[in-house]
C-alpha cells in the first residue's frame, strides 16, 4: 500500500514537472523591419522559432537585407504568402535603418531572382509556396545557386512539417500577379509593354502549429473571408493572429478588427502590413491605423517592433517581450 502511494506521488510530481516544462516552452517571434525598435510602412518579415529550434522566416519582403542580414541566423524554412514585390522582395534595404521609418531606403535591386529566393538558396532552406508557384520558383532557385528540390508545394487544405512545426495553407482573398521585373528580359518586357502581370495561381495565408501548442494564423494579404471563421478558427483553432491592417490593398483597421473580434477570435494579435510609420521612438502614434486597430480589438494587440523578440506560450499569450 505504502509503496503504491509513494509510486503515485512520484508519478504526480513527474506529471507536474512535465506540465511546467511545456508551459515554460515559448515560441519566439522576432520582427525584421526596416528600422530598429519601430513599426514602419513596409515591415512584413517575421522569424518564428519553435522550442525545438526550428526557425521559419515569413514574407522576407524588402526589409530583410539580403541573405547576409545578420538578423537571419539559421533559417530552416521560408514561407511566402504571395508574389507581390513587398512580400517576395523586388528590392531591399542596403543597411540597417537606411532612410527614415516613414520612407525607408530600398535602393538594392533584388530582381529578377527576388530577396526571398536569394535568402532561401543561401540558407539551404525549404521554400514553401502554393498556387502555381512551385515550378516558377524551382527555376528561380536554380538561378540563385540553390537546389530546385528546396521548393515545396503546399496548397489549400494541405499540411506539411518542418522540424516539429506543422504548416498549413489557408485561403487569402487578394491577387497574385507576378511583376514583369521578376521575369527574364524578353518575357518581362513583352508583359510590361502590355501592362500585364504573369499568372502564378492564387495567393494564400498560413497556419503554423508549434510544438508548445501555439497555433498562429498568418493572414498574408487578404480581405474579410469566411474561411477566417470556418477554417482558421473552427478547424485549426488559431490562438494567435498576424493580421494585415493597412487598408487599400487589404482590410483596413476597422475590417481587420472585425476579423479578429468576430471570426478568428485569437488570444492575441500582431498587426502587420500597416503601410504607415506607426511608431516613433518605439511608441505607437495615437493617430495611426495601428492605434485605431488596437483600440477596436478586444484581445491584446502586440505591435511588432523591429528586432524585439516576443515570446508566446501554448495558449497564445505573450509572456515576454511584449
Ligand atoms: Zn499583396
Amino acid at each position: 500500500m505504502a509503496r503504491k502511494t509513494i509510486r503515485a506521488a512520484v508519478a504526480l510530481a513527474i506529471g507536474a514537472l512535465a506540465a511546467t516544462g511545456a508551459a515554460a516552452q515559448t515560441v519566439k517571434i522576432t520582427p525584421l523591419g526596416s528600422h530598429d525598435g519601430e513599426f514602419c510602412p513596409l515591415d512584413r518579415a517575421l522569424i518564428f522559432e519553435d522550442p525545438d529550434g526550428t526557425r521559419i522566416l515569413y514574407d522576407a519582403g524588402r526589409t530583410v537585407r539580403g541573405a547576409e542580414d545578420p538578423r537571419l541566423g539559421k533559417i530552416d524554412a521560408v514561407l511566402l504568402s504571395h508574389v507581390h514585390g513587398d512580400h517576395l522582395g523586388d528590392l531591399h534595404q542596403p543597411a540597417a535603418n537606411a532612410g527614415e521609418c516613414a520612407k525607408p531606403d530600398f535602393s538594392v535591386k533584388a530582381t529578377p531572382n527576388s530577396n526571398t529566393v536569394n535568402i532561401a538558396a543561401a540558407k539551404k532552406a525549404t521554400l514553401i509556396v502554393g498556387g502555381e508557384m512551385p515550378t516558377f520558383f524551382q527555376v528561380k532557385m536554380k538561378d540563385a545557386g540553390g537546389d530546385p528540390k528546396q521548393v515545396r508545394l503546399l496548397r489549400f487544405g494541405a499540411h506539411t512539417t518542418v522540424g516539429k512545426v506543422g504548416i498549413v495553407s489557408v485561403p487569402a482573398v487578394h491577387t497574385n500577379g507576378l511583376s514583369p521585373a521578376f521575369l527574364s528580359k524578353e518575357h518581362g518586357e513583352a508583359l510590361a509593354a502590355n501592362g500585364l502581370t504573369a499568372y502564378v495561381g492564387p495567393p494564400g495565408g498560413y497556419v503554423l502549429q508549434f510544438s508548445n501548442g501555439l497555433v498562429a494564423y498568418l493572414s498574408g494579404d487578404t480581405g474579410i473571408t469566411a474561411e477566417q471563421d470556418l477554417v482558421v478558427r473552427r478547424y485549426y483553432k488559431a490562438n494567435l493572429a498576424v493580421m494585415n491592417i493597412g487598408d487599400v490593398f487589404t482590410t483596413g483597421p476597422k475590417e481587420a478588427a472585425h476579423v479578429i473580434n468576430q471570426l478568428v477570435k485569437p488570444k492575441s494579435v500582431i498587426p502587420s502590413h500597416a503601410n504607415e510609420a506607426a511608431t516613433k521612438d518605439g511608441k505607437l502614434l495615437p493617430k495611426s491605423k495601428t492605434a485605431a486597430f488596437q483600440k477596436a480589438v478586444k484581445a491584446p494587440v502586440h505591435v511588432p517592433l523591429s528586432g524585439r523578440t516576443m515570446e508566446f506560450d501554448g495558449s497564445g499569450k505573450c509572456v515576454a517581450g511584449c
